[in-house]
């Protein structure tokens, strides 16, 4: 596996392998990599060509409270984690050569990028789409895998890549849990004892919610499964962000829960770790 810090080492390794004919297949990651993460290399290798892991904690899509400085690096256990899973190279840039003292540009998705997390974390979805239209031309990837787990995100990718053309297929991947049902997230690492208990309701509210909608018989308003995660999501004394339940085709609100809808939410744990999760409320 090849472990590659210039940008223009990638760029190269990308054409050598467009000329031999073989498709490439991106996992963009912030590193500290955990189950989640390596599901989507195996998505990626199922593709059938090359893949190419990116470690990079961009620094664009961090606001000026957040963690960008205490957020985990594993850097060398992260290497050995791809090789095992049969990536092909590790793109590393560093944050100078990413966004060089004259990079003025940003990649804004208007209205998807607003609301939810982008209500909590202003400009952070403009860190990601700028990061990520960096990362598809420095790569020419065919496709690039992304969790579900960031629900926002992955809708707010799909309309850049739309909007822009970028000739890749943008791919979404389930959400890995542990055993008892936590996201996997790098962030995980942050919590210890009760914190970690604590953390368990995000997807207890989901779960919840899930039993709401198959045990009655009437239509449910959307606004009834809110209420009910909010008081799970304080009894267990985190603080909830937002809980909203969106159409998962037209991604707009909903009003009545459908077949479609998807619990989406938000919550800071022990009042710093901020966790988001969702989850379709009926069966798949
Ligand atoms: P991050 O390193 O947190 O920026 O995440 C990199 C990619 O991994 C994103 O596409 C995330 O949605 C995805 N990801 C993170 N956690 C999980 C998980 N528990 N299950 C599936 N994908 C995940």
């Amino acid at each position: 596996m090849k472990i590659v810090p210039s940008l223009t080492d990638i760029s190269q390794l990308t054409s050598s392998w467009k000329k031999q004919g073989q498709t490439i297949s991106l996992v963009p990651t912030m590193g500290c990599l955990h189950e989640g993460h390596l599901s989507l290399m195996r998505k990626a290798k199922d593709m059938g060509g090359k893949v190419i892991v990116s470690i990079f904690v961009n620094p664009l899509q961090f606001g000026p409270n957040e963690d960008l400085a205490s957020y985990p690096r594993q850097f060398v256990i992260d290497c050995e984690l791809a090789e095992n899973e049969g990536v092909d190279a590790v793109f590393c840039p560093e944050n100078k050569y990413m966004y060089g003292d004259s990079f003025q540009t940003a990649v804004t998705v208007s209205k998807l990028s607003q609301g939810m997390c982008g209500k909590d974390r202003p400009g952070h979805f403009d860190g990601v789409s700028t990061v990520v239209a960096k990362l598809f031309n420095l790569t020419r990837a065919d496709s690039a895998v992304f969790g579900q787990k960031d629900f926002q995100q992955l809708a707010v990718i799909r309309q850049l890549v739309k909007d822009l053309n970028f000739p890749i297929q943008i791919i979404g991947s389930p959400i890995v849990r542990e055993d008892d049902g936590l996201a996997m997230s790098s962030r995980n690492k942050y919590l210890h004892g009760d914190s970690r208990q604590q953390a368990l309701c995000l997807y207890s509210s989901i779960i919840a919610a899930r039993e709401l909608v198959t045990e009655s018989r009437d239509k449910i308003l959307a606004q009834t499964v809110i209420e009910q995660t909010k008081e799970i999501i304080a009894r267990a004394g985190a603080a909830l962000e937002y809980a909203v339940l969106k159409d998962e085709s037209t991604l707009l609100d909903d009003v009545v829960v459908s077949s479609d809808s998807i619990l989406v939410l938000a919550a800071k744990i022990d009042g710093t770790v901020r966790l988001i999760d969702n989850g379709r409320l009926f069966p798949d």
